[in-house]
């Protein structure tokens, strides 16, 4: 694994140099209701694999920042070129957008000293959010994880050492129908305010197309403890555009999805020998757009996005639900 492109960082210690970007909101801070009322929303990317991609990031970037999100995250994957591609871009994103930046940061396959670094890179381009995960095993998602010989057991660990580097935001996973790991619901709510207790400010969730299992893990978690499991529990949404993102839905939800968005999913896409993808996307969106709605209507603090790098499709869910675009800038 390389880290040649990781800057500084390599002494263990608190991370104390200045941002060079106004990094230093928190997510939290984001969090209340934007001028006009409405609640905040934000979007994932993922890590670039190429230029063309890297490409296709930045317009998407571009994109919502005409929208202004409370803040985007960036992935982190497995693989040496690709995480160094990861910390540069989203540094970038950091130093060259006005989006405030959240890192994720996962364990796997790191010493402590790696994960302080790379800690240290983020620290370097003014990154002081970061969600910290413990990653899955690269290859199988429920292989057996295996923990660095140097490293972290689990995400809480993680927590505290982020925690103990400086002035971090940290926030981390949550699971609304629980880990696919985790034994039952009521450890799997335990291990969560365990993170918060660890210094995470607020949990983002696994994508779910059910709006019941969000609201029953936020009432797990405040029964669990009524001030950590209180703390911004943020809903990730996705809206299908094709048949074929729906296997990767699958995928990050750990779970299929219900029986009846599948149905109207294939009722969409009909019976010829190819799926009618215009009918799938235009079902797909006013799924994302119902759940969004029960969502703001319950109250959830912002709506994060899985955006695989598009902008196009969250921008339409956004727009069926109120938020409008700031003109596009002048260009000399
Ligand atoms: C919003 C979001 C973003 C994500 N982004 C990424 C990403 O960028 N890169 C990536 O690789 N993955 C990402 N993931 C996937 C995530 O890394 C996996 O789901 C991973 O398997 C669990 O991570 P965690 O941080 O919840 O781990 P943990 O909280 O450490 O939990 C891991 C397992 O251990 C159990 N557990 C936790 N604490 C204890 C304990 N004290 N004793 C016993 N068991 C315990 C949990 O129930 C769970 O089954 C993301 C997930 C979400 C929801």
């Amino acid at each position: 694994m390389s880290f040649d492109n990781v800057r500084g960082y390599s002494t263990p210690g608190r991370v104390s140099r200045t941002p060079q970007v106004s990094g230093t909101r928190s997510v939290v801070q984001q969090l209340g209701p934007r001028p006009d009322g409405s609640i905040p929303f934000s979007v994932e990317f993922n890590p670039p694999r190429d230029a063309a991609g890297e490409a296709r990031l930045w317009r998407a970037a571009r994109e919502f920042e005409r929208l202004h999100p409370a803040f985007v995250s960036m992935t982190y994957g497995a693989g040496g070129s690709t995480r160094d591609r990861t910390i540069r871009v989203t540094g970038q994103l950091a130093r060259e957008t006005t989006l405030l930046t959240v890192a994720h940061l996962t364990a796997v396959d790191h010493s402590v000293a790696e994960l302080r670094s790379i800690v240290g890179a983020y620290a370097d381009s003014g990154i002081r959010n970061l969600l910290v995960l413990r990653g899955d095993p690269p290859g199988d998602v429920l292989g057996d994880w295996v923990k660095h010989p140097e490293g972290v057991e689990y995400a809480e660990d993680l927590v505290r050492m982020v925690r103990d580097l400086g002035d971090f935001h940290v926030g981390v996973a949550s699971f609304p129908q629980g880990h696919p790991r985790s034994d039952n619901l009521d450890d799997d709510t335990r291990y969560l305010v365990a993170k918060l207790r660890a210094g995470a400010e607020y949990s983002i969730t696994q994508m779910f197309f059910d709006p019941e299992h969000y609201l029953r893990l936020r009432d797990r978690a405040i029964a669990c403890d009524p001030v950590e499991g209180a703390k911004p529990i943020i809903p990730e949404l996705m809206p299908i555009t094709s048949l074929r993102t729906v296997e990767r839905a699958v995928e990050l939800c750990g779970r299929p999805l219900p029986a009846r968005v599948m149905e109207r999913l294939h009722r969409a896409a009909g019976d010829g020998p190819e799926e009618n993808r215009a009918a799938v996307r235009e079902v797909g969106i006013e799924i994302a757009t119902e759940i969004a709605e029960r969502l703001i209507a319950e109250g959830a603090p912002c709506l994060h996005f899985i955006t695989l790098n598009f902008a196009k499709a969250t921008g339409e869910v956004l727009a069926n639900l109120g938020y409008t675009m700031s003109p596009a800038p002048a260009h000399a």
